[in-house]
């Protein structure tokens, strides 16, 4: 696939099947199609589609994450790790999409209207958490905008963000609070202040229980 202007080797990621899956992901006609009816190459591409429905699949370069496949086991995160990106919507895109930034998380917020792309599968493992335990445990969201400029923690991001979160929180069983909801800063051994002081915890977390 030509996520950043390059090539890869690998054949699933060839540009025409990228193509089918986008047509197939933005089909309203998608919902009424049995999956048994679809040919090969569309039924492996739906394999590719959001954990979380109203997310947009936006897959980060595969050598920023480690794949579940071949693990044996099924992840079961028990943690829901909070960041903020100190970058724009699109950059941080384009950065999970630059094989050679060895970053990613799995889902990322856009400030303004609460857009959710989800660029890492919550069965892999995102690089986000700057340490492995952490990233091996966890889901990682990104929200847009940058730690000392509160603005851009909009009522739509906390509303949309606490949406996803709760959705992740039932799909694994992870309690609803700040133990299990955590802080970029509170990952040990990492130097980042995300999502910083001007994060609403408080509302957020009552956001996230009253989805
Ligand atoms: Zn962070």
């Amino acid at each position: 696939m030509s996520v950043n202007g390059k090539t890869t080797d690998r054949p699933e990621e060839r540009d025409d099947s990228f193509a089918s899956r986008r047509r197939l992901l933005k089909g309203a006609a998608l919902a009424a199609v049995p999956y048994a009816l679809l040919p090969g190459p569309q039924a492996g591409a739906l394999a590719q589609a959001p954990d979380y429905p109203l997310a947009e699949w936006q897959p980060a370069h595969r050598s920023n994450y480690t794949p579940a496949k071949g693990t044996g086991t099924r992840r079961r995160p028990d943690l829901v790790i909070i960041h903020v990106t100190q970058a724009t919507y699109t950059s941080t895109l384009g950065i999970f999409q630059n094989s050679r930034k060895d970053v990613s998380a799995h889902y990322v917020v856009r400030s303004g209207d609460g857009h959710v792309a989800q660029c890492v599968r919550e069965s892999d493992i995102a690089w986000h958490a700057g340490n492995w335990d952490y990233n091996t445990r966890s889901v990682g969201i990104e929200h847009e905008g940058w730690v000392d400029q509160p603005a851009y923690f909009t009522d739509t991001l906390y509303e949309a963000s606490a949406r996803l979160t709760a959705g992740i929180c039932k799909r694994y069983g992870i309690p609803r609070d700040r133990e299990h909801i955590i802080g970029h800063h509170q990952v040990p051994g990492t130097d980042h202040t995300d999502p910083g002081p001007l994060w609403d915890w408080t509302r957020y977390i009552r956001l996230v229980g009253s989805v």
